[in-house]
Formats: C-alpha cells, structure tokens, sequence
C-alpha cells in the first residue's frame, strides 16, 4: 500500500460510544493496521478487558499478559508491555487481559486517576516515535474509558446506520462536554465513521443522511458494509485487511484510513 502523510506531532484517537457492538473495536484494528501498512507508526491501546482488539491484531492477552492494567495500576511504562502485532512492524498493541477488570474498581481510590493513561501516554510520546495512538474503550463510561478520554485529543465515533443512532451520539456529546470542561480542554470529536452499512435498506441511507447533515465536517467519505468477512477476521486473529485485503469492507476501511490520515487534525 501507497505512503501516507505522516502527521507533524502524533494524533491520539479515543474510539468511543457508549454503546455496545456499534464496531468500536472493528473499527480501532483495521483503522490502526491500514495506518501502520501505510507507513505510519501506530499503537493500539487495549482498554476493554474483553481485549478484542488485542485478538483482532494477533497479540498475547491470555490472563497474567502485562499491558493496560500495569500501566494504569502500576504506573509502568507503555513501551514495556507494548507488543509488535504481526500484521505490521510499525504497529504496536499495549494488550488488555480480563485482570484488567478489576482495575475499574481499583483506580477509584489512587490519586490521578483520571490522568494516569495521560501521563503513560506522555511518556510514550517521547520515547517511541509514534505518530497514531487509538484507544478501544469497553461499551461503558467508567474510569477505564474515562482515562482514555483524558489521555486524547480526538474522539473517533462508530455510528451503527441503525434506528436511534442519534440518540447514543447525543448522550455522547454531553459526556464529551463534562470531560471538556472538567479534565481535557484539548478534546474535539473530529471523525465519525459510518458503519454496518446495508445497501439494501432505506434505513441504512437515511440513517447515514441524517448523521452527515449534523456532522457533515467530521463525518468519512465511506460508509464500511455489513460484511461477513468482517464479522470473521477475528476468529483468525486477523482484521480484514489483513485476512482478505481485496474484499468491499476491507477497502471500504482502507479508504477510511486514508481520509483520516490526508486531511489532518481537524
Ligand atoms: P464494539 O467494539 O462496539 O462492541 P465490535 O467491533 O466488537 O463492536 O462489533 C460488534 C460485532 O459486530 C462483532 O462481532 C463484529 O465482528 C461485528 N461487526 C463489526 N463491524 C461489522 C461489519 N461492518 N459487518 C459485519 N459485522 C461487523
Ligand atoms: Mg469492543
């Protein structure tokens, strides 16, 4: 795949909706492996201890794997646990482990515990050389998904082209406005990526007409299918760029990618 334009200081991308199976995940992996193939240096933070993303990108995340709950516990250093995926040399996953469960929890009581992924993140920053960071969150608004919030200056939404897609954006919009105001002035949601897609529906097309008149700056030129290639990579420990590079929603994802990386921070 063709070079991308490498960003002048590196974009931090929370990929969020409160909602569950709107293709967060899907969405963070094949966004992230599309960078890293076009040249860029990405890193995937895992933050949902389901740890799809950690499955989808071929990482280590079996119970006891060091990655998010370290970081965010121990106040160890991402680069330590970070491994290479293998589907790019240049992309990187700080992998999640069901341990990391119990950090929801556990953090309430530590002091910063907004801004600890923030600072891990600053640190990384310097010492890696990375131009894209992605966080996957888990479908709630706990500290977990809270310190992803903190920690970046972008927020990447899944719309699912699907009845009341609206209504979660809303309440996305207010929990986007406390953080804004209380924890991080830097963040902007710059990019809404339309997803599940069916052609054969009116509903698809009106959804996906309602949610580019609202947001016509921030949302991406394609719309990514419904596909059954998609919904299996996984199961291979595979995104579908990588499992099958020359299907609809592979190149639907890669041209995602693409828009995300040309037209800059927005
Ligand atoms: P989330 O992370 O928001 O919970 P996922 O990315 O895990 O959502 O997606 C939910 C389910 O839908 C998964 O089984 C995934 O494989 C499937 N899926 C995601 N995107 C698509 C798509 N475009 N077409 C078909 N299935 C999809
Ligand atoms: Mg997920």
């Amino acid at each position: 795949s063709s070079a991308l334009p490498r960003p002048s200081s590196p974009r931090i991308f929370v990929v969020a909706n409160q909602k569950g199976g709107v293709g967060k995940t899907t969405t963070t992996v094949n966004i992230a492996t599309a960078l890293a193939l076009g040249g860029l240096n990405v890193l995937v933070v895992d933050t949902d201890p389901q740890g799809n993303a950690s499955t989808a990108l071929g990482v280590e995340h079996s119970p006891g794997t060091k990655g998010t709950y370290e970081v965010l516990l121990e106040g160890v250093g991402i680069i330590e646990h970070a491994q290479p995926s293998p589907h790019s040399p240049n992309l990187h996953v700080l992998p999640a482990a069901i341990d990391l469960a119990a950090a929801e929890l556990e953090l309430v009581n530590l002091r910063g515990r907004e801004h600890r992924m923030r600072d891990a993140i600053e640190q990384y920053v310097e010492e890696s050389g990375v131009d894209y960071i992605f966080f996957d969150c888990p479908p709630s608004l706990g500290l977990l998904t809270l310190n992803a919030l903190v920690a970046s200056t972008e927020i990447l939404v899944p719309i699912q082209c699907e009845y009341y897609a609206l209504e979660g954006v809303t309440q996305l919009m207010r929990t986007i406005a406390r953080v804004k105001g209380n924890l991080n002035d830097d963040l902007e949601l710059s990019t809404i990526l339309l997803t599940m897609f069916d052609q054969r529906t009116n509903l698809s097309r009106e959804v996906a007409d309602e949610v580019r008149k609202h947001f016509p700056t921030q949302t991406l030129t394609p719309e990514i299918p419904r596909s059954v290639r998609i919904a299996e990579a996984p199961s291979f420990g595979q995104t579908v760029i990588t499992y099958q590079p020359k299907s609809v929603g592979a190149v639907a994802y890669q041209a995602a990618a693409e828009e995300i990386a040309r037209r800059g921070e927005v």
